[in-house]
């Protein structure tokens, strides 16, 4: 662990940002976290980055995208279906619409193989995906002990699992199960089992059971396809093979296989420059150093309390809420707190406010209630979607939107049918 931590710091050494690795004895670890299994020999300690909300990333990345490159455009919830010679058939909450392509990049991830298929293309299988689910514990004591670390360690199995403080829940995870549909990815109650069990090994001062858990859920890695490896040894680098023009298909499909949130600027990059190579045009922009969605006006340490009071005066907001929504969004939360105003409607129970949700309903690209409860907010993933919030939410969101009765019934009912599926019990 010693080796490989020293190796994680020089080849960091260049860009780096964050202190180096620390080790530490087990009786200093036992004091640190005295829930923690005797059975340790020693502790390491280094410092990464987190994305706090990776779903909000994915959008702030297609907001600025589609706003530096004027003529783009993001078509939420639409699905490439066919092909007709160079024409793609694209089906959305609009109905059908027809693209005539110079050049397709499928990056559906795991969904790659099916959209080679909708392309109708004769490949072989791209991805030899793994299935990874994860829980979240309504823990409090855990995360006191956490405070605000990761723990990572191997099971008894020897896979590497992780558990770490997430939104005031506990996320722990995760499997690598070779699966192949990820429409049907769930997280199982074995895989529940295995990671009760793992916690009450490294954590036997702490108690767990399932009743500490308010959300479940899974996705598959779009590994590139590996029969016969083991899923641990199935190369986590990244790809971007191409399939030259063919037959009636006019176009190249660059497909991306593999990518992860670790690298996923570096991947674009490179992907991006090869596709300006193949359409004659040159790169005018690097991206290295741009900051992304909220990030753009974003104060650092020393300037934070002077924005926090400039937005406060500017809009009424308390500063203590302006706060908990910079944190949140970014410098957009001047946008939001002057929708809020002075006085905020809380959702029942949460720190979630209408006017966040009226906010994101008018500028975040929503099309369903789930777009809101899973992907812009946290209500989903902490386990605070009860049926309640949900039935707010579609009526503040509904009234944005111009949602008629039905349709609010049809978005609580959809919502509600994917938090049961995901977490194993209906909103309470
Ligand atoms: C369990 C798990 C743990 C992970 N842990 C980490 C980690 O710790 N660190 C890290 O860096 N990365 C991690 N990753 C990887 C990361 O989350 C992403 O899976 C990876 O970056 C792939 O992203 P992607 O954009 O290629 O695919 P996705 O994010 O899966 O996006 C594919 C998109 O294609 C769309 N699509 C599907 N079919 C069609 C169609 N017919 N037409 C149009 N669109 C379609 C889907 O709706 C989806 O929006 C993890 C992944 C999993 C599953």
């Amino acid at each position: 662990m010693k080796m490989g931590l020293a190796m994680y710091d020089f080849y960091g050494r260049r860009a780096r940002v964050m202190p180096r690795h620390r080790m530490f004895s087990r009786a200093r670890a036992l004091e640190e976290v005295p829930a923690l299994t005797p059975r340790i020999a020693a502790v390491g300690r280094y410092h990464d980055a987190t994305v706090t909300a990776p779903e909000r990333l994915v959008l702030e990345l297609v907001q600025d995208g589609t706003r530096l490159s004027p003529g783009s455009e993001a078509l939420n919830w639409t699905a490439l279906t066919g092909r007709s010679g160079a024409v793609l058939h694209l089906d959305g909450p609009d109905g059908v619409r027809e693209v005539t392509a110079r050049l397709v990049v499928n990056a559906a991830g795991p969904w790659i193989d099916s959209v080679n298929r909708a392309l109708a293309m004769p490949l072989p299988r791209q991805i030899g995906g793994t299935k990874g689910s994860h829980i979240l514990l309504d823990h409090p004591e855990l995360l006191r002990q956490l405070d605000g670390r990761m723990i990572y360690f191997e099971g008894n199995d020897g896979r590497i699992l992780l558990v770490f403080p997430y939104h005031g829940r506990a996320l722990v995870g995760s499997t690598d199960i070779p699966a192949e549909d990820p429409d049907q990815a769930v997280c199982t109650p074995e895989e529940v089992a295995y990671f009760i069990g793992a916690l009450r090994d490294l954590l036997p001062g702490l108690r767990f059971d399932e009743g500490q858990i308010v959300y479940a859920y899974a996705g598959i890695r779009p590994l590139p396809n590996s029969e016969g490896v083991a899923p641990g040894l199935i190369s986590r680098d990244h790809s971007a093979p191409v399939a030259e023009p063919e037959g009636d298909r006019p176009f190249p499909v660059i497909a991306l296989i593999g990518g992860k949130w670790t690298t996923f600027r570096a991947f674009s990059a490179e992907v991006a420059d090869s596709v300006l190579k193949r359409l004659g045009h040159p790169r005018r922009q690097g991206t290295d150093t741009l900051r992304i969605g909220g990030g753009q006006g974003m104060p650092d340490a020393a300037a934070r309390g002077d924005w926090i009071a400039e937005a406060s005066a500017a809009t009424g907001a308390d500063p203590g809420r302006v706060a908990l929504l910079l944190d949140r969004y970014g410098a957009t939360a001047r946008a939001v707190a002057a929708e809020e105003g002075a006085d905020p409607v809380l959702l029942g129970g949460t720190d979630t406010s209408e006017g966040e949700i009226r906010h994101i309903a008018r500028v975040e690209q929503v099309v369903h209630l789930e777009d809101i409860v899973l992907r812009r907010t946290t209500l989903g993933v902490t386990g605070q979607a009860s049926r309640a919030v949900i039935a707010r939410v579609a009526e503040v969101a509904g009234a944005a939107l111009g949602w008629d009765a039905a349709r609010r019934g049809e978005e609580v009912a959809a919502c509600t049918e994917t938090l049961t599926r995901r977490h194993n019990a209906p909103p309470s």
